[in-house]
């Protein structure tokens, strides 16, 4: 593992995917391909989203863990958000093969052009 820590979060998960959301993770992020281009029948899908840390949040809850004790302070504090989303979630599909890629997560953000991201011209 590349450091970091990460909770799994089991129970909230759907046990599967329908064909809609199956057709919109139908391309590797990566390398473009469809997910069963590698002939095993396996494939993941990350949801990325990108937080901004609330500055005086963040200054509120410190203040109230330095009257009161931390655990306390999240009890008894307002318990307001201290980092908020920027923009949408974003759901991609990595095939087997580039699973185990060094990959730029920030280059997996940039918009993908889509068929149906209209300019149709014909
Ligand atoms: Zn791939």
């Amino acid at each position: 593992m590349v450091g970091g820590k990460f909770k799994p979060r089991t129970g909230e998960r759907s046990s599967g995917m329908k064909e809609e959301e199956l057709r919109e993770l139908s391309d590797c992020i990566i390398c473009k391909k469809g997910i069963g281009h590698t002939g095993l029948p396996l494939f993941t899908k990350l949801t990325i989203e990108r937080f901004g840390l609330n500055k005086s949040a963040l200054k509120r809850h410190t203040g109230l863990e330095m009257m009161i004790s931390p655990g306390l302070a999240s009890v008894m504090g307002p318990n307001e958000d201290l980092a908020d989303r920027l923009g949408d979630s974003i759901v991609v599909a990595v095939c087997e093969s580039c699973l185990t890629e060094n990959v730029c997560i920030a280059q997996l953000m940039e918009p993908v052009e889509t068929s149906d991201a209209g300019g149709q011209d014909g």
